[in-house]
């Protein structure tokens, strides 16, 4: 059956003595916390190695925020999923909104970073959702829908069945507005339908749908109560300790 799972993504935040403190107190909090879900702290790049060896990954998941779409070469600036790898982390997020707006990524991209993702053993956590003018003009279940065929569904049910989706529509991320639990849960049994469909109901029924956009230990608890939202992924809520928890405790 699907886990529940709270990830963070600090996204370009934090010094490394600063992201190391937090990574510290976060796996400090979690080892004492009740919890009935899987917690990861997806960091910038030049965290990985250096939180990789102070945290207990038994407990706290380690992942990156993106990673190269080519396996190694010329390619200068850029981070490659072996390289990832290669610091101990587990995760690795894939097709975030701030990646595809500001960075270009395209379907066509992120199908290369998911395979590369794979080859070297990383679970992606793999960002979909619409924006602003899509919610309103009423084509987001199509909007979705596409991201998911078009980056996804060329992989074997074996492959799709490694994914963690997060559904995060773009309108609330870092806006202090949420989606109501009816919304997301609408979104992600629609998700889920659309899984079902190409792969089966035992595939859809294992495939842990997270939630994101200004989540926090406020509504946490009313968003992961709907029977779909299987956990979150967690912006500007998971660069304090307190309110991560706040969120990761939702789930007890
Ligand atoms: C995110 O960027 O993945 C996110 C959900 O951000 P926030 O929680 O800050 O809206």
């Amino acid at each position: 059956m699907r886990k529940n799972i709270v990830a963070g993504n600090w996204k370009m935040n934090t010094t490394l003595q600063e992201g190391v403190a937090l990574a510290e107190e976060v796996n400090a909090a979690v080892k004492a916390a009740e919890h009935n879900c899987d917690v990861v702290i997806c960091v910038p790049f030049t965290h990985l190695a250096t939180i990789s060896e102070k945290i207990c990954k038994d407990s706290l998941g380690l992942g990156a925020e993106n990673c190269a779409d080519h396996k190694s070469g010329a390619y200068t600036g850029e981070v490659s999923a072996a390289m990832v790898a290669s610091t101990g982390a587990g995760y690795v997020i894939l097709g975030h909104s701030e990646r595809r707006q500001y960075y270009g990524e395209t379907s066509e991209t992120l199908r290369e970073k998911v395979a590369l993702a794979f080859e070297n053993n990383l679970t992606p956590i793999f960002c979909i959702g619409e924006v602003l003018e899509e919610r309103e003009n009423g084509t987001y279940f199509d909007v979705v829908k596409k991201q998911i065929v078009d980056a996804l569904f060329h992989l074997s049910a074996e492959d799709f069945g490694k994914i963690i989706l997060a559904y995060e529509p773009v309108w609330a991320i870092g806006t202090g507005k949420t989606a109501t639990a009816d919304q997301a849960e609408d979104m992600h049994a629609f998700i889920r339908g659309v899984i079902a469909e190409k792969y089966g109901k035992e595939v859809a029924d294992n495939t842990s749908i997270l939630y994101g956009g200004s989540c926090k230990p406020s509504n946490a608890k009313e968003l992961f109560a709907k029977p779909d939202v299987d956990g979150g992924l967690i912006g500007g809520a998971a660069l304090k300790c307190a309110d991560f928890m706040g969120i990761v405790e939702a789930f007890n």
